[in-house]
């Protein structure tokens, strides 16, 4: 017999950083009382993720709001859309003290919205971009291990800043060598999932030392609040989750992971 989870955000004396959500995408919600349940929850800094030409504005904007922060950079399903006129609104942008990283960055060869090359064009084009900043990168990569591999080593000493591989579902090779190269790996609401065995087995042999905490809202809403849209305020339930499955404290969990961010992302700027 097993008792049907209770469906609680759990509260922590000091909750976890989001660092990957889309605020710009979520639809079931008004923004100001999204950002008023975060900080009830103790989700005190939110960095929300720029995709397309279109969105790259809409992120500026909203880092407005006194608990966003943002990022600059074009998805791979994009990456078709991108003019030169994109990558000098991104290199502009990049001055602005709220955003904190070039992102996000990748490839996607299971949906291949864009064709690789053009992809693999992009990603190269904005990891320099991040070099030439001294930024971060947050990378997006799926189905892509070997070509995502042999990028990242062509920059492995020219991008001192590294970056996360965010919504991590590759191979434990790829989590390998992204870890030895000193990147975080981003775990979200899919490590919550029933199904999600290759993300957990991936969760296992990341240290709590490397790794990041994000919902990716308003998609991937985690266990036990299946069938609503997502929202960073939702995050303590990912924390409490990875905190159990490593068998270490979610407070403790929660005060790594929010300290990889401020290394990461907030020291610098
Ligand atoms: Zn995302």
């Amino acid at each position: 017999m097993s008792k049907k989870k209770e469906r609680i955000i759990p509260k922590y004396a000091v909750g976890p950083i989001e660092t990957h959500c889309h605020l710009d995408y979520l639809k079931g919600q008004e923004l100001i009382d999204t950002l008023e349940k975060c900080q009830e929850y103790g989700v005190n800094k939110v960095v929300t993720i720029a995709v397309s030409p279109d969105n790259l504005k809409k992120v500026r904007d909203l880092t407005a709001n006194e608990i966003v922060y943002g990022t600059q950079g074009i998805h791979p399903h994009e990456a078709k859309h991108i003019t030169q006129g994109t990558y000098q609104e991104i290199e502009e942008s990049l001055t602005n003290p709220k955003i904190v990283a070039v992102g996000e960055i990748g490839l996607d060869y299971y949906y291949e919205f864009s064709d690789p090359n053009i992809q693999k064009e992009a990603f190269e084009k904005q990891l320099q971009i991040a070099c030439d900043n001294d930024l971060p990168v947050v990378i997006h990569t799926r189905e892509a291990d070997a070509d995502t591999k042999a990028i990242l080593k062509n920059f492995s000493t020219t991008l001192k800043r590294k970056g996360v591989i965010h919504s991590f579902t590759s191979g434990i090779e790829l989590a390998e060598f992204c870890l030895s190269e000193g990147f975080h790996i981003g775990f979200n609401g899919i490590v919550t999932f029933k199904n999600a065995g290759n993300v957990r087995n991936v969760l296992d042999i990341v240290p709590v030392e490397q790794m990041l905490l994000e919902t990716d809202s308003p998609y991937l809403t985690p266990v036990p609040f299946r069938g609503r849209e997502n929202a960073p305020f939702y995050l303590p339930c990912i924390a409490d989750f990875i905190a159990t499955h490593k068998e270490i404290d979610a407070q403790k969990l929660i005060d790594i992971a929010n300290s990889n961010a401020e290394n990461l992302f907030f020291k610098l700027r």
